[in-house]
Order: C-alpha cells, then structure tokens, then sequence
C-alpha cells in the first residue's frame, strides 16, 4: 500500500512538523483509519518459542527451523513466507547469537539488530520500503547495532528506527517491535490523541496495525497517535527532543505548562488522604457508583492544591499500591488507590484512551473481589453498582477500541464478570 491508495487520510502541509496526516470525511469513533501490515517485526526474547516468528500468533504447537532451531512456526506456510526475511540469517545466526559482541547489546540493541537484517534481503524491496527510506532520521545519530548479515546502508537505516519503529502489543501488553513504515510516514503525536493503534494478528499473516479513531473526527482534522505513554509527565517532553526531535505543543503539554513548577506531594497521610480527596471529587469520580467519566485536560485552572498529583512517580505509585492490594487486598485500600488513579488518568489521557478502559475494568473486578465477603445486605448492593458502573465504562471503552492481540482478553472478561453481576440480581 502507498500514500496514493489511502482511503480516510491525506498528507497535507503542517505548519512546524513535516507533514500532517488529515481526514478526507468525517469519521465516527471506533472507525478504522488506517489499516497497516508490518514490513517486519521480531518478538521480544521472552516471546521467543511462545509466539510464531512470522504471524506472532501464541501456539503450544509451534515448531522449529530446522536450519537455526531459533526461529519457531505455526505451520509449513509461516515458515516459507518468513523465509525471504530469515533465510540471510538462518545459517549464521546461532554463531552470531552466541558471539561476545552480540551478547553484550542492550535487549532493544538486539531486537533491533534483528529488525535490521531484514533490510538485507533484496526481496524485502516494495512500497514499504521505499517509504520507510523516506523517512526523516532521528536528531542524534546512533551506530547501528552489528548485523548477522552484512546490510547495505545501515547507517541510515537505523537512524530511521528509534523514532519511527513500534511497540505491538496485544490487550495492551507490549510483546514485540515493529516497522510499519506507511503509519510513520503518516502520523505525528499527542499526548491527547483522537486516535491510537492496535494489533491484529492472524494465523499466517504478518501482523497489521489498526488505527482507531478515539472520538468522533471531523473532516479535514489533524489524526495524530500517542508515540509514547502521555503519563510520563516529567520525562516525555525530554523523549521527544533527544529521540524524536521536537517539543511537544499539544493541550496537555501547554496546560502543563502553564502551572509551572510542580510542588511535592505531601508527606503526612492525613494531609494526603484529604488532597486525594479533592481530586477525586474534582474530577467527579469520588463515588464510583454514580461517577460520570468525564477528561479534564491539564489547564491553569487546576486547583493549586492538588497539582502536586502531576508527577509521573506519583501516578506510578498509586498505581503500584492498586495493583497490589487489588489483588491480595486489602480491598478499601484498593478501590482508595484505585479510583485516585482513576481520577489521573482522566486528567492525563484523552477520551476513551484504552488505559481508561483497562483500569475501570480493574476496578470492576476489585470492587467485585472487595463484595464477596460482604454479608450486609446494603454494603453489598453499593459494591455491585460500582461494579455495573465500572464495567458498562470500561465496555463502552474498549469496545470501542475493539479487540487486539490474542483472543479473549479485556472483552472476553467483562462478558464473563457481567454473567455474574447478573446472577447476582
Ligand atoms: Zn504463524
Ligand atoms: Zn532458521
Ligand atoms: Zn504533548
């Protein structure tokens, strides 16, 4: 596929960056964008022998090369359509993989040397790869990793990667890197994005990435993607000078700004408690049972007391106590912790981001948990309407967004937690 066969979007001059990618109609939320075949993709070590090295489809049943034993696939056909790409590498590899110089890389400096002996093979020469040369390099130049294979012109090949290459993931768990040169070549970054990426993998297939719009999209709009986690407030505007070359101007940026220096969280837990407080009504989600799921994008307006929540560690924190005590209990401090966290990623991320999604459906599955044991009749039936709130917002989101990666996953599981709320009367 080329720029020339695009259907929803059109490239279109853009005042600072290079190009902008823009709708030609109006599109609805959840409308597939764009829709993009990786022109190569390598799984991540631990993923090595889980997942086919072609399709990255998981299989019990995988089986091995039997050149290298390195690669692995579901079947005859993965084999022999991963073969133009592995065939450079095949008899080489184990040597190469066992050399002190290889050893020694980073993991990513080894994913990518894999990425990169994809480029050696002339077959791989199509409409991708002529986009994926004309894409602008990164601001720093970086030497290439060492290749298996010899690669002609790395330099410049991997000058393209660390700011143009992605993260696959499957129900938004990271899993692989790929190069979908047509979705570099289109799409600048936010960190409120109308739209966001996900994965499609097919038995047999290269993997395709989806663009989904978040929201409605109006005709002749900018579409833009998060190219990293807007939630690293303090490091993502450094991320995107050094590895990708420009300074960030989107709402939450300049909002961010626009308060200044941010202050600490306070060390005494009542005080603490009583700040969590404010920001969870602020935003409107205090009770979860009536709570109306409403972003607040960062503006000056923010009350001065409770901006010492912006702060990436902060979100980090929170977001470890929840993971911990939703799972082990106990369960008070979960949803505490968790509907705090809620109330940040409202603040941080766009409408139906994903993570949104996700986490209301963690709370779900916690404020369920917190009601088992629950022998009060009136407790209990406040625990199931936040679960039935929880889920319907977390359905609405990741429905929208739709199913990624494998199967079952986030929809899978809010089907099942809903049959019980509904036996639950
Ligand atoms: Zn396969
Ligand atoms: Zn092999
Ligand atoms: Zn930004």
């Amino acid at each position: 596929m080329s720029l020339d066969d695009l259907k929803y979007v059109k490239v279109k001059t853009h005042p600072t960056a290079r190009n902008q990618a823009v709708s030609t109609q109006p599109l609805l939320a959840g409308s597939i964008v764009l829709s993009n075949q990786a022109f190569a993709t390598v799984l991540f070590e631990n993923q090595k022998g889980r997942r086919c090295d072609h399709c990255l489809v998981l299989s019990e049943t995988l089986r091995k090369c039997s050149g290298c034993a390195s690669c692995c696939y579901c079947d005859a056909n993965c084999q022999t359509r991963h073969w133009p790409s592995h065939k450079k590498l095949c008899k080489r590899w184990n040597s190469f993989a066992s050399s002190n110089e290889f050893q020694a890389l980073p993991p990513h400096e080894r994913l990518d040397c894999v990425l990169l002996s994809y480029f050696a093979s002339p077959l791989s020469a199509n409409d991708q790869l002529a986009i994926f040369k004309s894409l602008l390099p990164g601001p720093t130049h970086h030497s290439p990793p060492p290749t298996c294979t010899p690669v002609d012109g790395a330099d410049g090949l991997y000058d393209r990667f660390g700011n143009n290459n992605f993260t696959i993931h499957s129900h938004l768990n990271s899993f692989a890197h790929g190069i979908f040169p047509l979705a570099s070549r289109l799409f600048n970054h936010s960190c409120t994005p109308n739209a966001a990426a996900r994965y499609k993998l097919v038995r047999g297939q290269a993997v395709t990435m989806e663009v989904v719009a978040l929201r409605d999209i109006a005709e002749g709009e900018e579409i833009c993607i998060p190219y990293l986690d807007p939630a690293l407030l303090q490091t993502r505007q450094q991320i995107f000078q050094l590895t990708y070359g420009f300074q960030c101007t989107c709402i939450s940026c300049e909002g961010l700004k626009s308060v200044g220096p941010i202050p600490d969280v306070p060390q005494d837990p009542a005080r603490l408690a009583a700040l969590e407080y404010r920001l969870r009504t602020f935003i409107g989600v205090d009770d979860l049972e009536h709570c109306v799921l409403r972003t607040k994008p960062i503006t000056q307006s923010l009350p001065s007391e409770i901006r010492c929540f912006l702060k990436e560690d902060y979100i980090e924190h929170l977001s470890g106590v929840f993971s911990q005590s939703s799972h082990d209990g106990p369960y008070d401090r979960a949803l505490d912790s968790g509907t705090t966290l809620l109330a940040m990623y409202l603040l941080i991320y766009p409408e139906n981001y994903p993570q949104i999604g996700m986490h209301a459906l963690e709370l779900a599955k916690t404020a369920w948990n917190a009601s088992m044991p629950m022998n009060d009749i009136v407790r209990r039936q406040h625990a199931m309407a936040q679960v039935r709130a929880c889920l319907s917002v977390s359905r609405r989101i990741l429905g929208l967004y739709g199913p990624e990666g494998d199967g079952g996953g986030p929809l899978a599981e809010i089907t099942t937690l809903q049959q019980l709320v509904d036996q639950e009367g």
